[in-house]
C-alpha cells in the first residue's frame, strides 16, 4: 500500500495541470490506433488491444483497476482477454489479474522476473503461463503484432518494452516519467545507467510515433525525447564532476539542468537524482 500512495502521491502532482485528482479515479479508455487502446486509471495506464483472435491486456495494476478496464473492454468487444503481459513485476503494476485469468488469459513476461513475481506475500499476482528470455518475444494475435523487448536492467532487473512495430506504438513504464522529477524514495531501484542506456536503445532501434508511459496521463516520442535528453544531461554532468574529482556531497550542491528546472519538484529532488547517478556510474547498476 505505501508503494501504491507514493505512486500516486508522485504522480498526481504530474497529472494536476491536466485533470484534478479525483478526476483521475475516473477510468478513461483512449483509442491511439486501430484497435489499440491506452486505459489509464488511478494515475497508471495499461494497454489494450483488441483483434479479432482476443484481447491483449498490459498490465492490470491491481483489482479495482482491472475490474474498470475489463468493463471498458466489454464496452468495445464481445471477445475475450486471452493474453496479459506485465511490463515489469513490481506489483503495484503486476497485481489484480485474476479478472482475466478467471476468462481463460494466459499470463507473460521475461523469465527474469519469475523469482519475484513468486514471491508476492499477500498472493495477489497471477502467475506466469509463458516467459521469454533474450531481447524479443513476438506475439502475433489475430492481425496486431504485439513485441515485448528486454534492454536489460532499468527501473527493474525484468522490465520489457512493449512495442508494436506495425502500429507504432511504444509502452514505457518506470522507465520513462518526463515533466517530473521523480521523489527520492523512487530512486532506491532504479538503474540510472541502465534507465539512461534503454532510453537511448529504444529511441535508436524502434520506430515509433504514439507512446504510452506507465504513469503519465499521456505522452509522445516529443516527451520521450525530453526524458532522454534529462538523463543524458544529467549522466554528462555527474560524471564530468566525477571525473574532476568531485565528491558526491560537492555535486549534490552544484550539478544543476536548467533546462529542465519548469519540471516538478526539480528544486526539491534533483540532489538525490544527482547522488543516485553518481552510485550507478560507480557501481553500474
Ligand atoms: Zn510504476
Amino acid at each position: 500500500m505505501k508503494r501504491i500512495l507514493t505512486a500516486i502521491a508522485a504522480v498526481t502532482a504530474i497529472t494536476t495541470t491536466a485533470m484534478a485528482a479525483d478526476d483521475d479515479m475516473k477510468p478513461v479508455m483512449t483509442e491511439l490506433k486501430d484497435g489499440v487502446y491506452q486505459f489509464h486509471m488511478a494515475h497508471y495506464s495499461s494497454l489494450v488491444v483488441i483483434s479479432d483472435e482476443g484481447v491483449l491486456v498490459v498490465d492490470p495494476n491491481s483489482e479495482f483497476r482491472a475490474e474498470a478496464m475489463r468493463a471498458e473492454i466489454a464496452k468495445l468487444t464481445d471477445q475475450p482477454v486471452v493474453k496479459v503481459l506485465y511490463s515489469h513485476p513490481h506489483f503495484d503494476h503486476s497485481r489484480g489479474g485474476q479478472i482475466f485469468k478467471a476468462e481463460g488469459a494466459e499470463f507473460v513476461t521475461h523469465a527474469g522476473c519469475i523469482e519475484l513475481l513468486g514471491r508476492d506475500l499477500e498472493n495477489r499476482v497471477v502467475q506466469l503461463d509463458v516467459t521469454y528470455d533474450g531481447e524479443i518475444h513476438r506475439i502475433e494475435l489475430g492481425e496486431k503484432v504485439v513485441e515485448m523487448r528486454y534492454f536489460g536492467s532499468n527501473d527493474g532487473q525484468c522490465n520489457s518494452a512493449i512495442y508494436m512495430p506495425e502500429d507504432k506504438v511504444l509502452m514505457a513504464v518506470d522507465w520513462h516519467l518526463q515533466g517530473f522529477v521523480n521523489l527520492p524514495g523512487r530512486l532506491n531501484t532504479h538503474d540510472y545507467v541502465g534507465s539512461l542506456n534503454t532510453l537511448r536503445r529504444v529511441t535508436a532501434e524502434l520506430d515509433f510515433d504514439t507512446v504510452i508511459s506507465g504513469h503519465m496521463h499521456q505522452s509522445s516520442p516529443e516527451q520521450l525525447a525530453e526524458d532522454l535528453a534529462f538523463n543524458e544531461a544529467l549522466f554528462k554532468a555527474v560524471s564530468e564532476g566525477l571525473a574532476a574529482g568531485k565528491s558526491i556531497e560537492e555535486l549534490k550542491e552544484t550539478v544543476k539542468l536548467p533546462e529542465f528546472s519548469h519540471w516538478f519538484m526539480y528544486e526539491q529532488n534533483l540532489p538525490a537524482h544527482v547522488e543516485r547517478m553518481a552510485y550507478s556510474i560507480w557501481h553500474g547498476h
